[in-house]
């Protein structure tokens, strides 16, 4: 699984107060009582109500002891049937339900040679489970309706599905844990104008009528979570790989993106089978891209659904893409789908390889210095993560929160590190043996190890125990000094004692007059020094020259060093720590250095040399202002463009001359340029931005509208209200509820009338929008527009009685206030109507009890005695 947008996924997550380790139960994997060999369903979507009719046929067996009892997971459906299903006969069970367990009574006892066949007619109603969701999804009832009744003439009707963890026991009963495989066979029945997409094969498609059964049948075992359906009218696009088919299910209207963003598949599925040595084990990859997803993106086996941000423009493209999804998702299908992890408690087996698998695309593709800067990204993501948590954690509170940037980025970095202590060739001949050891199977961390230890040789008792077993990293200081001829360098360790001491294998680079050479050391102690004979003239020391290990590393570069190792390395982090290391020095030596990096193959140093240069009085030249005129005209990358405008704003702002350069950078094939001018423009000359911003009105790209909703929050101009309703249909999720909340502040400087109009639009957004953040999003905006209109009536009330006071108040102007008090009043009435009906119509718990904490509920208008006499 991959949460939307990385970077801002968990920020909000609030971590404080979580108990500390060993407080939280131990998890352990599922007891193996029945053993799930086939699921067979049959199933029809109920649109009007929101509901799945199904009939389940599951083959089982008792998984080593006999039993007569058979639990399965099934949450929150209704049973017209529960049998035992023979050749020539179908036996009725007796059956208990709590509503999210099945326990079925057989009619003996079964020893684990005896096969059994049990047919389950039920109803699920995926609505009625409030569910909890977690930092990866943020909703848990498994199957999703978007649009059912057509009611937003913008959004796709669609249906899909989203297991993990376990939430695929919300549309059929199954046993929904990770170490359970199985066969599976689905019949979706559709009206004909929908297609349907599931795991495996499209065996057969049979029309009757008006609607059609197709069937998708997946013939190697995979894990209840990795079940999906998905429903729709989608656009198909069709590539394929050594001659099994490879589908894009993507939205019609922009069907033309389909290969800008999936287009590499085939070559990730080449590049993998071959770097792992096990050839894509299934019988067909297709790629689907959904609405309102829930979650970022999802491995289901062999029909992955992506969220709707995932499938970018070619207008998006010329600033980011999403390909690192792509690839994480398929490399699910070896570390997941493949080899899955036998309890989410060993979930970095998943989720810390796909991280990884990023890592080997880009670097395969795209060279190693974009690789290394993905992994810099992590790196920045796992040290925002606390409380420093192991890896591989049998206790925690809740399944879903596993799913952090330890088992993502922290994992994935350490798989990195465990590359270069076993070298390439070992690497990928453990993963490989893995593989084939665990393949359509489960694994925990021991099984890995083990893989590891047989390829290479070694004892990796110590490697696995400090970076999968146990918590932290090390906090390394790090400096060094000459002694005669010597070169002493001195290492601490200074991470909490309650962390591991780390034993470390560490390449240091010495650079003397043009020359490097490298000593491999070993650091196993809190503190050490190490003797380098010969190397007393040294003009710089690279502590872990190739940037491999997770640590934070305390040392002190000056600019001269930095400089030579900014020229003499070629690795990513090493120029990128010395440029950073001499952000704040104005000397002219960090200047020779920035200047060096303008002209990098590397367009990250490109970028970081503009915006760094921003307090070096060399750089406030009208030389350097031409030079940076130039470079914008020339840099192919739209980020050193960005950097460029806005830096050319930060060091001459009084220079009014730049205005019309700013304009012309609204033509920039960039979004991103095309933002950052326009925002320098709103500083400079406002109406002539609101001019230039009217013109990006019909754009749908999320960042223009994020942007315009921004800036139009604070305009007095009514007529922009139909600009916001619009942008509303346009974006989803976050983007949605950014301008849901920009509009609520645009509303509250106007006049009721608008408000109002306003309030029936954001009412259809807080009860029928799919995702529950939204919906919140939508109420809490019309209660702060009621807020606004108590504030209102406070203050009629008080005109009135200040006018009645003091007597000046002549009668008519009395009854206008009056009037106008009434006419609040009975918007207030109204208002307070469309909250209530609002929250008796949401269907998650805790959304309803936000709403309850928020006050939304108990909000009145204080009784008010009216003082205009009839007249
Ligand atoms: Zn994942």
């Amino acid at each position: 699984m991959q949460r939307e947008s990385k970077e801002i996924s968990k920020a909000t997550i609030n971590t404080s107060g979580k108990p500390k380790k060993g407080e939280y139960p131990y998890r352990p994997s599922e007891t193996r009582i029945f053993d799930l060999i086939h699921t067979d369903l049959a199933v029809t979507p109920n649109w009007e109500n929101q509901t799945l009719e199904g009939v389940a046929k599951l083959t089982l067996k008792p998984y080593f002891y006999s039993s007569d009892k058979l639990v399965l997971d099934a949450k929150g459906m209704v049973f017209s049937e529960v049998s035992l299903k023979t050749k020539n006969s179908l036996t009725p069970l007796k059956y208990e339900y709590d509503s999210l367990k099945l326990h079925i009574q057989l009619n003996k006892e079964y020893t684990k040679q005896d096969t059994i066949l049990i047919q389950v007619g039920y109803t699920a109603f995926p609505n009625k489970l409030s569910g909890n969701g977690s930092k990866a999804i943020n909703d848990d009832k498994g199957l999703y309706f978007i649009n059912p009744h057509c009611r937003d003439e913008v959004k796709p009707r669609q249906l899909w599905t989203q297991g993990e963890t376990e939430a695929s026991s919300c549309w059929f009963p199954t046993i929904d844990a990770p170490n359970e495989k199985c066969t599976q066979k689905i019949s979706i029945a559709v009206d004909t104008s929908l297609i349907t997409l599931s795991n495996g094969i499209l065996t057969s498609s049979i029309t009757k009528g008006t609607y059609r059964i197709d069937t998708w049948e997946q013939k190697k075992p995979h894990a209840p979570y990795l079940f999906m359906m998905t429903v729709g009218d989608f656009a198909v696009i069709k590539d394929s790989w050594n001659g099994m088919p490879v589908h894009y299910y993507v939205p019609k209207k922009d069907s033309a993106n389909a290969r800008g963003v999936f287009g590499n598949t085939p070559e990730m599925l080449s590049f993998y089978s071959h770097k792992l040595g096990y050839p894509y084990p299934w019988d067909k990859y297709h790629q689907v891209v959904v609405s309102d997803y829930v979650s970022g993106a999802m491995e289901n086996t062999g029909a992955v659904i992506h969220g709707k941000w995932v499938f970018t423009s070619a207008q998006e493209r010329i600033d980011y893409n999403n390909e690192d999804v792509v690839a994480h998702e398929l490399f699910h299908h070896w570390f997941g789908d493949l080899v899955t992890c036998e309890s989410w408690s060993n979930l970095a087996l998943n989720e810390s390889f796909a991280t990884y698998g990023e890592y080997l695309w880009l670097e395969y593709k795209y060279g190693r210095y974009r690789a290394d800067k993905q992994l810099r990204g992590d790196y920045n993501a796992y040290l925002s993560d606390t409380p420093r948590v192991n890896l591989i954690r049998y206790h925690y509170d809740h399944r879903e929160d596993m799913f952090d940037r330890h088992s993502y980025q922290k994992g994935g970095r350490i798989l990195h590190m465990l590359r270069n202590l076993v070298g390439d060739d070992a690497f990928f001949a453990s993963l490989k043996l893995y593989l084939h050891n665990r393949a359509f199977k489960t694994a925990e961390v021991h099984d890995l190890r083990m893989a590891f230890e047989e390829v290479s040789g070694q004892d990796l008792n110590w490697f696995f125990n400090q970076w999968f077993l146990d918590k932290g990293h090390p906090i390394l200081e790090v400096n060094w000094s000459h002694l005669g001829d010597s070169l002493i360098l001195n290492v601490a360790q200074i991470q909490p004692l309650n962390h591991p001491t780390f034993k470390l294998p560490v390449d240091v680079d010495i650079h003397f007059g043009g020359k490097v050479k490298r000593k491999k050391i070993w650091i196993t102690k809190r503190k050490e020094n190490f003797v380098f004979k010969g190397l007393g003239g040294a003009d710089a020391v690279n502590f872990d020259a190739d940037k491999v290990l997770l640590m934070e590393l305390n040392q002190i570069l000056t600019p001269e060093e930095a400089l030579v190792l900014f020229k003499e390395s070629d690795n990513y982090r090493t120029k990128l720590e010395a440029m950073l290391q001499v952000r704040t020095d104005t000397s002219l030596t960090t200047w020779e250095l920035f200047q060096l990096a303008s002209k990098d193959n590397f367009d990250s140093f490109r970028k970081l040399s503009v915006y760094f240069s921003t307090n070096l009085n060399y750089a406030k030249t009208d030389e350097n202002k031409a030079h940076l005129l130039e470079k914008y005209n020339t840099d192919p990358s739209s980020s050193v463009r960005v950097a460029i405008v806005s830096t050319l704003y930060n060091i001459w702002r009084e220079d009014s001359s730049l205005l019309s350069f700013y304009k012309k950078a609204l033509a920039d094939s960039s979004v991103n340029v095309k933002l950052t001018a326009l925002d320098i423009i709103d500083i400079l000359a406002r109406e002539d931005a609101l001019l230039r911003a009217y013109e990006f009105e019909k754009e749908t790209d999320p960042r223009i509208i994020r942007y315009l909703s921004r800036m139009y929050s604070a305009v007095k101009d009514e007529s922009k209200s139909k600009w916001f309703n619009w942008a509303i249909k346009q974006v989803e999720y976050r983007d949605k509820s950014y301008v849901i909340s920009k509009y609520s502040k645009y509303l509250s400087e106007k006049d009721n009338e608008i408000v109002w109009k306003a309030c029936k639009k954001l009412k259809e957004e807080a009860i029928y929008e799919n995702n529950k953040d939204v919906r919140y999003t939508s109420a809490v905006a019309i209660h702060k527009l009621r807020e606004r209109n108590l504030k209102r009536i406070e203050g009629i009330r008080k005109d009135i009685v200040d006018k009645k006071e003091a007597s000046r108040g002549k009668p008519y102007d009395l009854k206008l206030l009056e009037e106008k008090h009434q006419e609040l009043l009975s918007h207030d009435k109204i208002m307070e109507e469309l909250i209530k009906t609002i929250y008796n119509l949401e269907i998650n718990k805790n959304i309803r009890e936000k709403y309850e904490r928020r006050g939304l509920l108990n909000t009145e208008v204080p009784s008010f005695k009216s003082v205009v006499e009839p007249y």
